[in-house]
């Protein structure tokens, strides 16, 4: 059953990234590099930020969004 959730909802995180207009999109080198640095932070869990409480498949996808760490430890 929860295997069952956590699909749907990176499903559902696909789909809206797809949706996306692709000038708010990152670029998939920027995208995977992103995802990159989430996977090594301590601050990940279950694919969320606990620092923002976002998604971090989602909140990569834009290509404004930032790393919410203060500047000095921003890892994107
Ligand atoms: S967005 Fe930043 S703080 Fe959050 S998990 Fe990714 S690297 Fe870590």
């Amino acid at each position: 059953m929860r295997e069952s959730a956590e699909k749907d909802v990176y499903e559902d995180i696909r789909s809206r990234i797809d949706r996306l207009p692709e000038k708010d999109k990152a670029d998939e080198k920027q995208y995977a590099l992103r995802l990159e640095r989430c996977k090594e932070c301590e601050n990940l869990l279950s694919g969320v930020c606990m620092k923002c409480g976002c998604y971090v498949e989602f909140r990569a996808a834009f290509k404004r969004q930032r790393c919410p760490l203060p500047s000095s430890d921003k890892k994107w």
